[in-house]
């Protein structure tokens, strides 16, 4: 960890996170917790040079905003399986557990984070904590939990089973259930409202098709959201759902992997930004052996072929594509995955160095609402939250998946202690109950019992 002043100049080549060209020989001046100054490090004012000033010189290295992940779950605790969610571990050690991912996620480079659903209300909770000063994490943007139908994403145990207190989704069954719980929502403090509008290949046997809601229910959710002065954002994978929710107005649409030509046309007149999370496909796919969730490998690999192709459209058309890695479940671990969603965009949506950057910076700044205009590049005025790279991200975007490439990360104009968060056990009682992963059975020829 480096000790730095209230006041000190960054010298190095600056990529700014708007997508402009990159700043060689640049300048950085951060006062308190605000950058003051940016330029060339030839034109610093006076006031900036003068004796004693602490310079802190990264000749050779990239300077960049903090990343910011549009998509988090950081109360989803790693989890392995929908019961470790919805049933085991109690409300009071998942929060102490998101306290813990949440410095993982800091360290990592993420300064701010929108939490997109949470178990209980954690991501309020956690989002204050931070911001107290008790905790340590990226700042965050809260959602509560998904508000779904018996056809979204987290409704997802079997009908003669209850709904699970931790599962991080509120199941509604009418309009009247519908506004109760967008302005308990509210009430309760969140930042946005996170909508299931679809169901999801890895959770439902169902053919991914169709919406978990009406048209007018996508209506009077999306109304009632910003009649109460919040946003609000869809899980929608498949084409009816991103029409629906698009038409409605939601400000966000997560995935939109099976938009058809009609979706993309609302989304483009619309302005509508997409945050696709592709990551938690590439990753399903280069981690599972066969299955995972419910389904074959082969329907991700198709979800992810059908992504591309629409979604490499959609940014070629001018539609806001924004990085989010989908961190929280064990497919994708805090602190690990945060930089690959703007590789991927360069691989697969033919995005530039630059323009990937910027998805991961400046433009997931728009689902941090509140903070919007204050934080997601290098400009005057803005947060002081700033990473120091070595090799250069926009020639390389995966020098970012790279974490020991990260020599300094600032947030608030503060250096962020690096040492890495121990790594800690798991208790039995946080997973599934297994007897036995397996068979006991009886050979005869060794006379004795197998696993098999
Ligand atoms: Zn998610």
């Amino acid at each position: 960890m480096i000790s730095t002043s209230d006041a000190f100049v960054l010298l190095g080549k600056i990529i700014d996170g708007t997508g402009a060209d990159p700043t060689d020989d640049g300048a950085v001046a951060v006062m308190g917790e605000v950058i003051d100054w940016v330029g060339k490090a030839d034109a610093l004012p006076p006031r900036w040079r003068a004796e004693g000033t602490e310079v802190i010189d990264c000749t050779g290295r990239c300077i960049l905003p903090g990343l910011v992940d549009a998509h988090t779950h950081l109360s989803f605790g790693e989890a392995q399986s929908e019961e470790e969610l919805g049933i085991y571990t109690s409300v009071e050690y998942r929060s102490m557990l998101a306290g813990y991912h949440a410095a993982k996620v800091l360290k990592a480079g993420v300064t701010s984070a929108s939490e997109a659903a949470s178990t209980y209300s954690i991501s309020v909770a956690l989002r204050d904590a931070i911001e107290a000063g008790i905790v340590e994490g990226p700042r965050l943007s809260a959602a509560g939990r998904q508000i779904t139908t018996h056809q979204g994403l987290e409704d997802p145990f079997p009908s003669w089973v209850p709904f699970q207190p931790g599962v991080p989704g509120t199941l509604v069954r009418n309009r009247d259930e519908i506004l109760e719980a967008v302005r308990l929502q509210v009430k309760d403090g969140i930042d946005l409202i996170k909508v299931s509008g679809s169901a999801d290949a890895a959770l439902s046997n169902e053919p991914l098709s169709g919406a978990a809601f009406r048209a007018e229910e996508f209506d009077l959710l999306a109304d009632e959201v910003h009649r109460l002065e919040r946003h609000c954002a869809v899980h929608a994978r498949t084409a009816e759902s991103v029409k629906l929710s698009a038409r409605a107005g939601f400000d966000w649409i997560f995935h939109a992997s099976y938009m058809d030509d009609e979706g993309l046309d609302l989304v483009g007149e619309r302005q509508i930004p997409l945050v696709p999370t592709l990551t938690l496909l590439f990753n399903m796919v280069e981690a599972a052996q066969g299955t995972v969730g419910v389904s074959a490998v082969d329907v991700f690999k198709q979800e992810i072929d059908a992504a591309a192709e629409i979604l490499t459209r959609a940014h070629s058309l001018g539609v806001e594509i924004i990085a989010g890695s989908e961190s929280g479940l064990s497919l994708v671990p805090f602190g690990q995955w945060h930089a690959r969603e703007m590789e991927i965009f360069v691989t697969h949506l033919g995005m530039s160095p630059l323009e990937a950057i910027r998805a991961g910076t400046l433009a997931a700044s728009r689902t941090l609402p509140s903070w919007r205009g204050r934080i997601g590049s290098i400009e005057e005025g803005k947060r002081a939250d700033l990473l120091v790279v070595a090799g250069d991200p926009s020639v390389d975007i995966g020098v970012l998946q790279q974490p020991s490439k990260f020599e300094m990360v600032f947030k608030d104009g503060r250096a962020v202690d690096q040492t890495p968060v121990p790594d800690r056990r798991v208790h039995p009682f946080e997973r599934t109950r297994i007897f036995l992963q397996g068979k006991f059975v009886y050979d005869e020829e060794a006379q004795r019992g197998v696993v098999t």
